[in-house]
């Protein structure tokens, strides 16, 4: 028996990184599984080795939304879970970040969030959930990240105000709040973790990059019975980084 037996989610940015172990793993839990993402050579690759279904969404687009959850429900009938995990990342100064670069960060980030949330809760059977991908950087700040920093903390507010008014129909909705994980987006300039490992060392209380895997097995544990009374909470997953600060 899978956690996800029977159950339909759809998975935003799920093509690679933590979307696509989320992708993995909620199908080896039994769940009928939709890949969704803007990349789609490797989101169809996927889909098509863990038995999925690909969709191509631009989770800022409200029109590809709606063509998704339309296309998801005329091919299984039902969905029953979201796992909004599409995000980008844009390094910059505050007094630096073009407007541009802020706004596309808000597109991505934050209105996917929203549009996923406001286009497939009404199409969800009772009792689903909707998972948010927020980062560390939603419940702290940090240097040269303001805009990711900004949507990541919007994410939080969302899920809070959704958890509240999906309630009443049993929809829990959660947000993860992950630290540094070892995907392409922590590593904008190719270098693998071998190169970073001593910086993580010393900045991380575990002493390491987190895992994508790790980041899915909590988004499963949000989107099963498992966590059947909680909803409106953000669950950071950071090796400890937002405990406090070490002196040693
Ligand atoms: P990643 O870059 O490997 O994956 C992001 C995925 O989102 C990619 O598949 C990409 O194609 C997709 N995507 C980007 N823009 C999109 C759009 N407009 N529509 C649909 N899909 C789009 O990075 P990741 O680490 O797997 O990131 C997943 C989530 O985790 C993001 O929301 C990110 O902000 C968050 N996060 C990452 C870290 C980290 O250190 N990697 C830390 C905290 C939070």
């Amino acid at each position: 028996m899978g956690r996800l037996d029977g159950r339909v989610v759809i998975v935003t940015g799920a093509a690679r990184g933590q979307g696509e172990q989320e992708a993995r793993l909620f199908a080896a839990e039994g769940a009928e599984v939709v890949v969704a993402d803007v990349l789609d050579d490797q989101g169809e690759a996927l889909a098509k080795e863990i038995g999925a279904r690909y969709v191509h969404l631009d989770v800022g687009r409200e029109d590809d939304w709606r063509g998704a959850v339309a296309a998801v429900k005329d091919a299984c009938g039902r969905v029953d879970g979201l796992v909004n995990n599409a995000g980008i990342l844009r390094f910059h100064a505050l007094l630096d970040t073009p407007l541009d670069e802020f706004m596309e960060v808000v597109r991505v980030n934050q209105v996917g969030c929203f549009l996923g949330i406001k286009t497939v809760a009404p199409e969800m059977t009772d009792g689903g959930t909707i998972v948010n991908t927020a980062s560390y950087t939603g419940l702290a700040g940090m240097a040269a990240v303001g805009a990711y920093a900004a949507t990541k903390h919007a994410v939080v507010g969302l899920t809070r105000v959704a958890a509240l008014e999906l309630a009443g129909r049993g929809i829990r909705v959660n947000a993860v709040c992950p630290g540094a994980v070892d995907t392409a987006m922590s590593r904008p300039d190719g270098a693998g973790p071998e190169a970073t490992g001593a910086f993580y060392r010393r900045l991380v209380p575990l002493g390491r990059i987190g895992r994508p895997e790790e980041v899915a097995r909590l988004a499963l544990f949000l989107s099963c019975d498992d966590s059947s009374y909680i909803t409106g909470q953000p669950f950071v997953i950071d090796g400890g980084w937002l405990a406090g600060v070490s002196i040693s």
